[in-house]
């Protein structure tokens, strides 16, 4: 006899909803998307991807205008065409969601274009049509927040995801908002040629990222000209005939050409039915999720920005594929946060991995760090740059690396030998040990972990700050050196395979 097969319906097609389907696809089950935007979701349409491949052309551009600082003759200043800027932005991520649909149309996933809620224990409806389903998985995604005194108009004051829809390079750009959105397209934009203003309501610009990188970049930006005004909430943003002017809460009235809203993100998840289905959300009104993303409602899941977790593509996939494995009986590990990669797309860019020194100054982990420039390096001086810097952290006791930080161009591909070490539990020695190719930017990798198994009065000033538990040196040596002995398992005190919570 053969099982009837486990039908799911999965709300929203963005990497929370397209990567479960294909996990679940994978696993046998009969599979209905419903979306009304498009395969890839905002993520691929709207957000990260046209962001990315903005960031793209004005690394290019930033390229073209060190020419002449490589030896090569300028041929004069270089500008941008923003309307095939814009074109090309579109066109690759309408391509990138044909990829996406193609995908799952090869892999027998049912794909409804249409909005969708809940309407019933196992249902989801669309005007046109109801889906019954063992699971539901909600990943509806967020949108962008707004300030009720800067309406957007498309034209002037701006979206991020009405930014392509423009026929001209902003001249004056006043970003507003100083997290990652806002940090990435100010640098974009000034790359690419515009006079920018960053209005920080804080004091300084990426708050909750790590202080030396974030200070890092501002000094970069402010270096290149952008105008970085901390301590400056937005109240109000009026649009005159040709430009804009926001007025500050301390009375200061700036002036631009267009303004940009990079206040953070709301969840999409009105009209989804979720209180009738009694799904329960937080203050915020983003959907209560445990670690396997199971939602207060016995069947039904939620992946992604919807969730508030943690608002990236690989997090909202990786909670979607969770839900699947764990509603089709898989053995599934329970969502690590701590361990997620993530990078800040600024030039230079800014790539983060596992425990931050802001723990450590807390006092919530033990660790040493060490920080290396990026100056020093021969491939970064052959390259012409000189900002950036590699960060990493270890455990004192036993020297496994606990985290690190790299802000350098491309640290996005950097961060990779960091998040393998960090993953794996490898030891500062066994980073340190490992080749790196002469001349590259891994050197720097390899090299601060060198440095932080030194333990001379010398090392000491290189390993910045050592908050918590400064490690003795019959405590440090030995243990990266025996670590496999230490920790006879790699994986030890990691959780294990099971159903989850
Ligand atoms: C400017 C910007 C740049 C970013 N860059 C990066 C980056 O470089 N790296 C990274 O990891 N993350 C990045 N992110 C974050 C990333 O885009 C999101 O975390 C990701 O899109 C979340 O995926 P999701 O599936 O939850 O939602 P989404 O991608 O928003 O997809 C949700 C889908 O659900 C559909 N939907 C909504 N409501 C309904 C409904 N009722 N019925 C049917 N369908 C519905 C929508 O149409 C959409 O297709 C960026 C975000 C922004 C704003």
């Amino acid at each position: 006899m053969t099982l009837p097969r486990h039908t799911i319906a999965i709300l929203g097609g963005g990497p929370g909803g397209y990567e479960a389907a294909l996990v679940a696809a994978q696993l046998g089950a009969d599979v209905t998307v419903v979306d009304s935007d498009g395969l890839g979701g905002a993520c691929v349409l709207t957000d990260c991807v046209p962001s990315k491949t903005l960031i793209e052309t004005s690394n290019a551009m930033t390229l073209l205008n060190r020419s002449a600082e490589l030896g090569i003759a300028s041929g004069g200043l270089h500008t941008v065409n923003a309307v095939r800027l814009y074109e090309r932005i579109i066109n690759l991520a309408r391509a990138q969601s044909a990829d996406i649909t193609a995908r799952l149309a090869a892999e027998g996933i049912k794909v409804i274009r249409a909005k969708g809620h809940l309407a019933g224990p196992g249902v989801v409806a669309t005007p046109d049509t109801e889906v019954k389903a063992d699971t539901i998985l909600i990943a509806t995604g967020a949108l962008p927040r707004t300030l009720p005194g800067a309406p957007p108009d498309g034209e002037r004051i701006l979206t991020w995801r009405q930014l392509y829809d423009l026929t001209e390079l902003p001249r004056d750009l006043i970003v507003i908002g100083s997290g990652v959105t806002g940090a990435e397209f100010a640098s974009a934009y000034q790359a690419l040629g515009s006079r920018v203003t960053l209005v920080s309501s804080r004091d300084r610009v990426l708050p909750h990222e790590d202080e030396d990188a974030a200070s890092h970049i501002e000094d970069v930006f402010r270096r290149r000209g952008m105008i970085v005004l901390g301590r400056s909430r937005a109240e109000h943003v009026a649009r005159d005939r040709d430009g804009v002017s926001v007025t500050l809460d301390d009375g200061r009235i700036l002036t631009g050409s267009h303004c940009l809203l990079t206040v953070g993100m709301i969840p999409r998840t009105e009209g989804c039915g979720l209180e009738a289905a009694g799904v329960k959300v937080n203050a915020n009104g983003f959907i209560g999720v445990d670690r396997v993303s199971r939602t207060s409602v016995p069947g039904v899941y939620a992946a992604g920005d919807c969730t508030g977790v943690q608002m990236l593509a690989s997090v909202a996939a990786m909670q979607g594929r969770i839900a699947m494995w764990h509603a089709l009986g898989e053995a599934v590990h329970p969502i690590r946060l701590d361990h997620v990669a993530a990078t800040i797309f600024t030039d230079p860019e800014i790539a983060t991995v596992g425990v931050t020194q802001r723990a450590v100054t807390a006092g919530q982990v033990a660790a040493r760090v060490g920080k290396l420039p990026l100056a020093t390096n021969p491939r970064a001086k052959m390259a012409g740059f000189t900002d950036g810097f590699v960060k990493l952290l270890s455990s004192p006791g036993t020297g496994v690396i606990l985290g690190g930080v790299v802000v350098a161009p491309r640290a996005s591909e950097l961060i990779l030998a960091v998040s393998m070490a960090v993953e794996q539990r490898f030891t500062v020695e066994q980073l340190a040990q490992t080749f790196a190719v002469y001349p590259s930017l891994s050197g720097s990798i390899t090299e601060a972990a060198r440095k932080l198994m030194e333990f001379t009065p010398e090392t000491l000033l290189f390993a910045e700050r050592n908050v918590v538990a400064r490690p003795r040196l019959t405590a440090c040596r030995p243990a990266s050196r025996r670590d496999n002995r230490l920790n006879p398992s790699p994986r030890a005190g990691r959780p294990r395979p099971g159903p989850g919570r």
